[in-house]
Formats: C-alpha cells, structure tokens, sequence
C-alpha cells in the first residue's frame, strides 16, 4: 500500500543542532493487515508516521502510494501509483483527509465541544452534506457503544470512552489506512486490550492499520501481520508478526 524508499529526515539542517531523525529507512505498509512499528522512544517513529501519513516531507527519499491509494482519490484516479513527495502542498492536505484517518497520543480530542462535534470534525473539510455526515458520525458512536455521549462534552468521558471516541473520528471519512501513535501509552492494560479489540474489528472491516508503539501489549499481539523494528533512525528488523504465524 505504502512504500518508504531509503527516507532520511534531518531536523534543523545546516544548523549547529541538526539532527538526523531518519537515516535511510527502507520498508513496505501492506494492505490490509496491522502493521507495527515498535522501538524505543526517540527511535524515529513518530517521525516516520509524519511521513507516512503525508504530514511532513522526508529531507531524502521516496514515499510511494499504490495504485489502490491513488485510485480512492479523485485528482490521481487511474494515475496508477504516485510518488508523493514531490507533490505540491494541496494534494498532500487532500491524501491526508481522504485516504488516512489519525489517533492521536493521548487522543487529542477537542475540548469544549461534543463527542459527536469531534467526531464530526475531521468531515467538514470535505464539504459533504451536514446531515449524512451528522448521521454517519452517530452511526459510528453506536457501533462504539458510546451513542448516549454524543451530546456531552468530552472532558467528562472515561478512558474507555475516550478511546472510543478517537476511533470514531479517525473513521469519519472512511479512510483506507488508519494511523495511530502510541494509542496504548497511557492506558491501562485493561483498556489497552480494549483497543486491540477495537483493532480486530477494524481489521475484519478490511482497513489496513498501522500503529507506532514500544507496548510489548501491541507488538506481540496475535492481531500484529507485521512488525517494523526501529533503533537510532533505521529498520533493525522487519518481520511477520503473530498474526502473520498464526
Ligand atoms: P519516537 O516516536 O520513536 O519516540 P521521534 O520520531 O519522535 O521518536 O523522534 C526521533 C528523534 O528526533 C528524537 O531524538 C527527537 O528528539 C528528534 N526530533 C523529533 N522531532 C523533532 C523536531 N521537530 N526537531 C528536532 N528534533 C526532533
Ligand atoms: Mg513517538
């Protein structure tokens, strides 16, 4: 679905304080499946997730986006697969709203309005009409469990429940490949199986997953097709996970 060819991001280039983030990363995000990318912090993860998921350029490299990636979206239909790093500014903005959908550390869910505000929210670039979207959203809270929060603000939901919520929002505009950041980082371990739960479901909807995390509760798990190690800004290792074994 997604291939990083030799990427290096250097930080502060030029400068006394640069810093070399990624140095020559090589690896493949299958469609379809959960991806991992474990490694110690500061390993360069998160920094590759930005990459991936078209919110900053790599200093080297190329990122490559398949023909289905780039069928979905409609100024590259029947373009077959397309190099984005090259790409002006404004296509990346419309590859990140259409074919991915983001959780956040810490869920980043926007405080003083409501669970369904939030949900909402990532739809609204999209210029559809208010009401499907309004109806897609409560749908998506239902599937979650978490309808009778819709009106309530989200600084008075539970973990759990915000948990749910960002997986709602990450949902909003159906997105190919579901991105999340450490999602486990802050949680117990109760509810960091609820999210792998949560996972399984999007797995058997058929999205394609792909999780940074140095939870050993993510990466040895049976759901995990995939697992990407990372050390010092470059793949150390990259092999079947325990999905994949099973
Ligand atoms: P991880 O997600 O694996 O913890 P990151 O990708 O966040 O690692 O960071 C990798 C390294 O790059 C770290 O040493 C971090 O301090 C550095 N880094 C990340 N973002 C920036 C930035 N915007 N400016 C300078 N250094 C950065
Ligand atoms: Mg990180």
């Amino acid at each position: 679905m997604i291939q990083v060819i030799e990427a290096t991001k250097t930080f502060n280039a030029g400068r006394p304080n640069a810093y070399s983030a990624l140095r020559g990363v090589n690896c493949t995000i299958s469609a379809g499946g959960l991806t991992v990318l474990k490694g110690p912090s500061g390993s360069g993860k998160t920094t590759l997730l930005t990459l991936i998921g078209c919110m900053a350029r790599p200093t080297s490299g190329r990122i490559i986006l398949s023909a289905g990636v780039a069928g979905a979206l409609p100024d590259f239909a029947g373009a077959g697969e397309i190099e984005i790093t090259s790409l002006p500014e404004r296509f990346l903005t419309g590859i990140r709203r259409l074919a991915f959908g983001f959780i956040f550390q810490q869920f980043n869910l926007v405080r003083g309005i409501t669970v369904l505000e939030n949900v909402m929210l990532p739809g609204y670039p999209l210029g559809g009409n208010h009401a499907a979207l309004k109806k897609r959203a409560l749908e998506l809270l239902d599937q979650f469990g978490i309808a009778r929060h819709a009106a309530s603000q989200v600084e008075l939901l539970s973990g759990g429940e915000a948990q749910r919520v960002a997986i709602a929002r990450a949902l909003i505009n159906d997105p190919l490949l579901v991105i999340a950041d450490e999602p486990t980082a802050h949680l117990d371990s109760a509810l960091s199986h609820g999210f792998l739960e949560m996972v399984a479901g999007l797995k058997s909807a058929g999205k394609t997953i792909l999780i940074t995390s140095h939870d050993p509760i993510v990466y040895q798990s049976p759901l995990a097709d995939s697992v990407i190690e990372m050390r010092d800004g470059v793949i150390v290792g990259d092999g079947a996970g325990g999905g994949a074994a099973a």
